[in-house]
């Protein structure tokens, strides 16, 4: 808890500090760094680095500081640690100092200085979470708002209670919207992050088996992201997937008014027709009030139809008009995670290896489905999915089989994906089992000719993203 406010000295008065760091290796001079104490190490034992990089500040714990920060006084720099007992001699403080402000739990105190600082500001705060498609939707939303409105969005995958309080800290007066993606990895957790920045709109895309571990049963995913529908006030809007149907009834679970988008005849925002054009992005129809419009996005998949749909509902309850619909989704922004890559000897390799569950990889085998030559799928292991882990790799092994000419197989479920793509008909001198990256690696270079496409994916924590880079083309 923070004790007391502390009065910063008269060479302060303006200081721009920022960004908010927990990482200390992404300390840039200025930052705000907060040490926190995580499972496998603690923030405090890198604060020489953090006053080394040029820190203007950290929000630190003393007692931590004493056991875990000895090596602090053989920094160059200067820094000096401030209690708020000690407030007054701030004035003597050097004032290239690096201030280590002591707090009682850094967490918390990041997180209370991100609500104080939400509350000095009146931007519309648009709330994302969902199974799958959290920062796809974000960035696109946030692409369709920045077309008409100063947007802050999430970084990255920013969305946890550590990093959704630091994205909070970068609202300023400017800002008329603010785009943050939420996840969660337990019930009560969206709730916490909607009290942080009290969303106005909120955005659920789907309800997924990622998390099943945690929470148990689908219902009780459902119910931790109805969290957010339950957060918002009358006043608000809620915008739902009517495709899903644990999302579609959440709107009985919300105070805010509710528009919803998908193929479903009841939609609001009807995706009336989609066509891919493979690697170029989607075409969709789309019919609101009556109208029909036709919008194109670079995002690569049918599944990205309900990204830009959701998008387009963001942009609707803004009173946003369909030009800047239009334009945010033909410029998404940064790349989302689809990446395509050239690949040796004249193969295309489609890099999806940030993550992957089972209807992400569905989605992605669509997408290979759709290129020419021979189509291989290369697929890891999805982790996190507890007792729907079997199915869910069958699934994925059943698709294959039917979007994909090989499966290369990864890993440790990398029997039951092959023996269901074998099931669902696959010839088995088409299917391939690797035990591990290396192996695959090894089997892919004497395997690929010119013309494969070949897709790359698997759980962040398989790291895929080891066979894209032994793959792809040197330039
Ligand atoms: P994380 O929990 O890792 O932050 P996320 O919810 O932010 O994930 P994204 O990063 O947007 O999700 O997307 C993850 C994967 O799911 C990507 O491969 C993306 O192309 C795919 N994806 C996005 N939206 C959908 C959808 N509606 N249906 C199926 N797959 C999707
Ligand atoms: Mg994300």
């Amino acid at each position: 808890m923070i004790r007391q406010a502390v009065t910063l000295p008269p060479s302060w008065a303006n200081a721009q500090i920022g960004p908010v760091v927990t990482d200390s290796r992404e300390v840039t001079p200025g930052s705000l760094f907060v040490a926190l104490t995580g499972e496998r190490t603690d923030g405090h034992r890198f604060l020489a680095d953090v006053v080394t990089r040029g820190a203007a500040a950290a929000l630190v714990s003393p007692e931590k500081l004493t056991a875990l920060a000895s090596n602090l006084d053989t920094v160059a720099r200067p820094w000096r640690l401030i209690e708020p007992a000690q407030a007054q001699t701030l004035a003597t403080v050097p004032p290239d100092a690096c201030l280590l402000i002591a707090v009682d739990d850094p967490l918390f105190a990041l997180q209370r200085v991100a609500v104080y600082h939400r509350q000095m500001f009146t931007p519309t705060v648009i709330g994302i979470t969902g199974s799958v498609g959290k920062t796809s939707t974000k960035e696109v939303v946030a692409a369709v708002c920045s077309r008409r409105l100063r947007t802050l969005k999430s970084q990255r995958s920013f969305n946890s209670e550590v990093t959704l309080p630091a994205t909070l800290l970068g609202l300023t007066a400017d800002h008329q919207v603010a785009v943050l993606e939420m996840g969660m990895w337990a019930a009560g957790e969206i709730r916490f992050l909607a009290t942080l920045a009290r969303p106005q709109i909120g955005i659920v895309t789907n309800v997924g088996p990622s998390h099943l571990e945690r929470l148990g049963s689908i219902e009780a995913i459902a119910n931790a992201k109805a969290e957010l529908p339950e957060s918002l006030p009358a006043d608000g809007w809620c915008i739902l997937n009517a495709d899903d149907h644990r999302v579609a009834a959440m709107a009985s679970r919300t105070a805010a008014r509710v528009l919803t988008y998908g193929y479903a005849p009841n939609a609001d925002v009807r995706l009336l027709d989609v066509v891919s054009h493979g690697l170029y992005g989607i075409e969709l129809t789309v019919g609101y009030e009556g109208q029909s419009h036709r919008l194109t996005t670079p995002l690569i998949g049918r599944h990205h139809a309900y990204t830009a749909l959701a998008a387009i509902a963001a942009g609707l309850v803004l009173g946003l008009d369909w030009d800047a619909i239009a334009e945010g989704l033909r410029e998404p922004g940064e790349q989302l995670r689809l990446r395509i890559v050239p690949g040796q000897h004249g193969t295309t390799i489609i890099d999806d290896t940030y993550n992957a569950a089972p209807l992400s990889t569905i989605a992605a085998l669509q997408v290979l489905a759709e290129t020419k030559g021979r189509r291989i799928a290369v697929l890891g292991e999805m982790l996190e999915l507890g007792a729907a882990s079997v199915e869910g790799h069958q699934q994925v092994g059943a698709a294959a089989a039917t979007m994909a000419d090989v499966l290369v197989a990864v890993g440790r479920q990398a029997h039951t994906m092959a023996e269901a793509a074998r099931s669902a008909g696959m010839p088995a001198e088409q299917i391939l089992v690797c035990d591990n990256n290396e192996a695959a690696i090894n089997l892919l270079n004497r395997y690929i000719q010119p013309g494969d496409h070949l897709l790359i994916k698997g759980s962040r924590g398989v790291q895929m993203e080891t066979i894209v880079a032994a793959l792809q083309a040197t330039t």
